[in-house]
């Protein structure tokens, strides 16, 4: 087999040209294939900017999610396609299902988080309305707006899927256009994903291009409105973030970089604990997944002095019983290294950490490999080194072999624990497992600061847990320091990222044009019947009823006491209720505030109303006494679509007493069909 890969530039595929790499598999050593071509980066740019991005910010949030979930959708119909060249990168089919099933499933995430988080329009808007003036006729709003410019995208080897699509997806929703350049190594599996993207049809012109091997001098030619975001090795992120043009423009630059990542077996565990089986297992898994070839993967194991022998026996038992072989084959667990330049990088490494560390699993001259030949395939078996000590040592904490490796170390107490675990300088991922809750706070508190993310498990989570390795689309993913300094991932977080957040100041009118989202103090409009009764379409934004008096007397409080069997004291109780400093005397329940308004602006027909389905932000400003008069004003303040027939109408109800004074604020959710 030979594949000719070719780069998708300016709406073009582009064959390889002299300049082309060549790609080897991994479990065989043969050359499987080639790719790369001088391209005219400058075109590209513009494609991406004159066509891909006007397109995609034409769109909404919610027609770019809308788009998102097709194009998982599609990708997920045809992933055998993509199975079918994994085994080549020398990753098993469960390590391709990170990759494959990884990246589909973190593109439905970005989807649907996207139609649920985000306007249907094309303003975020982040926080809440800043009041900058006594009366409320000046405000602040941040908002977020796609940037103008490209996204370049430039991936690891490891993971020639995930890797594209976990950038790929917050961009695009974003509203930014992207240029994907994949790692060569593997290149041909992103390939094949791109070509099944773009033929989807489901993409605007634009929105997506691949480079195959160099990037030429396209980083040169980035902007003030582009992002670089790279994941890689510490050294060539330094030597590009260093790009004087990216400087000098401010362009955006994210690294994900390598990372010392640790777990830690909490001091309350003891190998008779089921916590002790789960750090076992957790940490033989994270070595040889993807033949330890993991970002996240645990590179230091951090235990109790006196579980260091228990530890170091457990694990090297577990790890000397992985199947090694072909990962084509099922009963492999652990196939190869990316390639042969991989394995040649870890066994360097292998060679610093052994001066300082003693190696008491992984002899490569007693590895059995199913399947292929050993010798030509980039085959390492899984290898555990025991450091006894870890303070005095320096390589077991800085030098990341990327690979199945890992390093067993004791610490004395729960300080020392947190000390070494951020020698590692900054990390993606560190782990802790204990059933102590005590010792989880500690960890953060004393550790947090060194790590992008920290896993706590223990028996009660262990069931559902997702894994110290796996970053989840709603959680961030990046790290301080040595892990890079960046973040993507994280839900919403992460497509900001391909934003500008703006600071809008101005009168509440200004805002409500700006966001979409009726402001207080903005215009109300009349609407031309009671809004309940209107269909999704006829509401408008501002659409407001100002409902007319009721009294609420004694006996309403009485009634509502007896009815609810809410009778605490402020409603019931006249001497208790005025020694309270909040009330003047007995007062009204809340909820009955919110019934009694319910009654006022409800109009009780049939109608295109079909739910209240929620209240968010309810506070009540005044106490209402018996005697007092209670009317409403309702303004509809935001739409949403949320399915074929129905959409969502937030609504701004606002409570006064007889005197015009606020007695309670809410937001009132409903969803209203789209027809009568
Ligand atoms: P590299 O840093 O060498 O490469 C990462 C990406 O950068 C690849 O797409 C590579 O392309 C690209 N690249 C390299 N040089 C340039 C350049 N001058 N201009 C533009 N792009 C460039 O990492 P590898 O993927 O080779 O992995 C090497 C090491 O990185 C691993 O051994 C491991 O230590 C670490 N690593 C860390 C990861 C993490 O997430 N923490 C993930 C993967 C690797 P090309 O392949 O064409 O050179």
């Amino acid at each position: 087999m030979m594949i000719e890969l070719q780069s998708f530039a300016a709406g073009k595929w582009v064959a390889p040209d002299g300049n082309a790499r060549q790609m080897f598999s991994a479990v065989t050593g043969e050359m499987i294939a080639r790719g790369g071509a001088a391209l005219d980066t400058d075109a590209m740019i513009r494609y991406a900017v004159e066509v891909g991005g006007p397109a995609l910010r034409a769109m909404d949030f919610h027609a770019r999610a809308r788009m998102l979930k097709a194009l998982a959708q599609h990708i997920d119909s045809r992933k055998e396609e993509l199975y079918a060249l994994n085994p080549l990168t020398g990753a098993t089919r469960a390590d391709g299902w990170i990759d494959i099933d990884g990246g589909i499933g973190t593109m439905f995430v970005y989807a649907s988080k996207g139609r649920r988080e985000m306007p249907e329009g094309h303003v975020y808007i982040e926080g809440e309305t800043e009041q900058l003036s006594r009366n409320g006729t000046f405000l602040g709003q941040h908002v977020a707006v796609p940037l103008r410019g490209v996204a370049v995208h430039i991936n690891a080897f490891n993971f020639p899927i995930w890797g594209m699509l976990e950038k790929l997806a917050p961009a695009l929703l974003a509203g930014v256009p992207c240029i994907v350049k994949p790692a060569t190594a593997t290149s041909y599996l992103t390939e094949a994903c791109v070509r099944v993207m773009l033929s989807s049809g489901f993409l605007p012109d634009g929105a997506l291009q691949l480079i195959i091997g160099g990037t030429g001098d396209l980083l040169d030619r980035l902007g003030p409105q582009d992002v670089v975001s790279f994941t890689g090795s510490a050294d060539t992120a330094l030597m590009l973030r260093s790009n004087p043009h990216l400087l000098k423009r401010g362009t955006r630059f994210i690294a994900e970089q390598d990372s010392l990542n640790c777990s830690v077996l909490g001091p309350d565990v003891t190998p008779d604990a089921p916590e002790f089986d789960l750090f076992i297992k957790e940490a033989a898994r994270e070595i040889t997944t993807k033949a330890g070839q993991k970002c996240t993967a645990i590179r230091r194991i951090i235990v109790p002095q006196a579980q260091f022998d228990a530890v170091a026996d457990a694990l090297s038992a577990r790890l000397s019983g992985t199947r090694i072989g072909d990962p084509a084959l099922e009963s492999t667990r652990m196939g190869a290294l990316a390639g042969a330049s991989q394995k040649q990088d870890v066994i360097t490494n292998l060679r610093r950490i052994a001066e300082e560390a003693e190696r008491i699993c992984g002899d490569p001259d007693l590895m059995q490999v199913d399947g292929a030949d050993a010798g030509a395939g980039a085959f390492l078996p899984p290898t555990l080194y025991r450091c006894s000590d870890p303070d005095s040592a320096r390589n077991v904490h800085e030098i990341e072999a990327f690979g199945p490796v890992s390093t067993v170390m004791p610490y004395r107490d729960l300080d020392h624990a947190c000390d070494l675990a951020n020698r590692g300088g900054g990390s993606l991922v560190a782990s802790v497992i204990t059933h102590d809750p005590q010792v989880a706070r500690e960890v953060v508190l004393r550790s947090g600061a060194w790590h992008g993310r920290i896993y706590i498990n223990d028996r009660d989570s262990m069931g559902e847990a997702t894994g110290h390795g796996s970053p989840l689309p709603h959680m961030i993913h990046g790290g301080p320091g040595r892990a890079g300094g960046g973040e993507e991932l994280g839900g919403i977080r992460g497509v900001l990222h391909y934003m500008q957040r703006v600071a809008v100041q101005g009168s509440p009118d200004m805002l409500t044009s700006v966001t979409g989202q009726w402001v207080p103090g903005s215009g109300e409009k009349k609407a031309p019947a009671h809004p309940f009764q209107l269909t999704f379409d006829e509401i408008e934004v501002g659409h407001t009823i100002n409902t007319a008096q009721r009294q609420v007397s004694l006996e309403d409080i009485e009634h509502f006491a007896a009815f609810t069997g809410d009778t605490f004291y402020a409603h019931m109780d006249e001497a208790a209720a005025a020694a309270n400093p909040f009330f003047p005397g007995r007062v009204a329940h809340g909820y009955l505030l919110l019934s009694f308004a319910a009654g006022l602006f409800v109009q009780p027909d049939p109608g295109p109303v079909l739910a209240n389905t929620g209240l968010n932000s309810l506070s009540f400003q005044k106490p209402v006494s018996p005697g007092d008069s209670l009317w409403v004003r309702l303004t509809a303040r935001r739409k949403t679509r949320r399915t074929d027939t129905y959409g969502e109408v937030r609504w701004h109800a606002t409570l006064y007493n007889q005197d015009d004074e606020q007695t309670a604020a809410y937001e009132l959710l409903t969803m209203v069909s789209y027809s009568r």
